[in-house]
């Protein structure tokens, strides 16, 4: 047994993601019978299993464990007004432009030359950009590029199944962010939960977002998962340096989920790149791209931590007047704003934004907990050394002979019976090698094998996944050695006192 000082190699690139997640049920393409949908997934039995235990650690982390959060689900289909006063109607689009050379269509914003040096982004001419050859194509380098169109990335739809398609009353939006059915619930939650500021509000659900480009497996795709909280403080709280405490706290949370820190990175949004609503944003980057030579370019963004101001819940009031004195929300028939029992004063709290994403979470994992190693027969295996808390299987219960009734039955009855305190399944379809290495490539920490000792002396052997390491361990005690070293958290029903 090689257990001492193993070598991993990690993940080199997506691709063998891809290739493992599609292999053991994690991730498969989506509508493949019908030869795919662009860049949709679907997830399988295990990455059903790691999705909800990525979003069970961050409800845990965020609305169970610290008591200043609530949690919410809103629905995903909102009154189209929720998202004209968000803002998103009139701006939530990318700005587009095609090269006439190589026929490519790209993000402009994305291109070389576009933002002259130190300009904001009000502060300069697009088109006059463009037409000046100042800006190149990424494809081919040409600077014969069209004007910049923009179009509106929510998704449409039209409510009633008798409505006209072209009936503007009958229009209605598929929720780009999770966050506005947060705004628009900011006074039910906080008058029936009696709450003070600062709290917080969480929500977890899928978005979607009519991206040109979607790509690069789960990480950039049209409907994706969304874990996002807004944190309601006063307006004179110390805004800039609670978006640092909160990047802190989730890099914390991400290292927990097994992520190494060198693959994390901070990275503040500079000014002419901010969202609409936003002050300030920095996002947390994974180096999804370590196959790439220049270092600048493995990152991209695994969530923001934004800085929202008062933006929202004022534009959903039905009380703010413009400098003519007329209701800049004329639709509103509610006032958001928040009275202060202690300085008796009336105000719109201001909103910190941490929004991460289920899926880029997922891909971060997979990459992090992705590894090779060479056994003492010279033979490769892939272990993933997925946390405990989000390995899709706790325990596999595994029998040494398949032939053996008595084996088999000992062995189905102790999955039965660990079942009600972990995640456990039994499988017999192989040679033992074979199912010790298959449990490793889909990361299940520990694997219990029942063998002929076992009849006579009620014990079996507990393998870990990461050393390779056998352990001899008494039915009567192996639900609660199991739960003692998957800690923490082997199941959210179970949670220590
Ligand atoms: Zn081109």
């Amino acid at each position: 047994m090689n257990s001492v000082n193993p070598v991993f190699v990690p993940a080199p690139n997506i691709d063998t993601i891809v290739s493992l997640a599609k292999r053991r049920g994690f991730v498969f393409p989506s509508s493949e019978v019908y030869g795919g949908l662009g860049s949709a997934w679907d997830y399988g039995p295990l990455g059903v299993e790691l999705c909800n235990n990525v979003k069970q650690s961050w409800w845990r982390w965020l609305v169970y464990e610290r008591d200043d959060i609530e949690g919410i689900d809103s629905s995903i289909i909102l009154n189209r007004l929720v998202w004209q006063y968000s803002g998103h109607e009139a701006t939530f689009h990318d700005p587009l432009v095609d090269c006439r050379e190589c026929k490519s269509r790209m993000r402009a914003d994305k291109l070389e030359g576009y933002f002259p040096e130190g300009a904001h982004q009000a502060d300069f001419d697009a088109n006059a950009r463009l037409r000046a050859g100042l800006v190149k194509c990424s494809e081919c380098g040409s600077t014969n590029l069209t004007d910049e169109r923009h179009f509106n990335m929510m998704f449409r739809t039209m409510l009633g199944a008798a409505a006209d398609e072209n009936d503007p009353a009958a229009l209605a939006y598929l929720r780009p962010e999770t966050a506005q059915g947060i705004f628009i619930n900011f006074l039910n939650v906080q008058t029936t939960m009696r709450r003070k500021i600062p709290f917080g509000i969480a929500q977890v659900g899928k978005s979607f977002r009519n991206e040109i480009t979607p790509g690069n497996f789960i990480l950039r795709t049209r409907e994706f998962e969304q874990m996002e909280m807004e944190y309601f403080v006063k307006p004179d709280a110390e805004h800039l340096q609670l978006v640092d405490e909160w990047v802190e706290l989730y890099v914390e949370w991400f290292k927990e989920l097994g992520i190494d820190a060198a693959n994390l990175k901070l990275h503040e949004v500079p000014k002419d790149e901010l969202a609409h609503y936003s002050k300030r944003t920095v996002d947390i980057m994974y180096r999804y791209f370590p196959e790439r030579a220049e270092e600048e370019r493995q990152w991209e963004e695994l969530m923001g931590i934004a800085y929202r101001t008062d933006f929202d819940l004022r534009s959903h009031s039905s009380k703010p007047v413009d400098a003519e004195g007329n209701r800049v929300n004329p639709d509103s028939t509610e006032d958001l704003s928040y009275f202060d029992e202690a300085t008796k004063q009336r105000f719109y709290p201001h909103v910190i934004e941490p929004a991460a994403g289920v899926n880029r979470t997922v891909l971060a994992v997979l990459m992090d907990a992705y590894s090779e190693r060479t056994n003492d027969k010279g033979e490769t295996r892939v272990i993933l050394k997925l946390s405990p808390q989000l390995a899709p299987i706790k325990a596999a219960i595994l029998p040494l002979a398949k032939n053996k009734p008595e084996i088999v039955g000992m062995a189905k009855a102790i999955k039965r019976s660990l079942q009600p305190v972990l995640r456990a399944v039994y499988d017999d379809t192989g040679g033992i090698g074979k199912l010790y290495a298959r449990q490793d490539e889909i990361g299940t920490p520990m694997c219990v094998t029942v063998d002929h000792q076992s009849l006579e002396d009620e014990a079996v052997t507990v393998r870990d996944r990461d050393t390779w390491e056998q352990e001899r361990v008494k039915v009567s005690d192996l639900a609660e050695h199991l739960q003692k070293r998957l800690k923490p958290y082997p199941n959210p029903l179970l949670e220590p006192v």
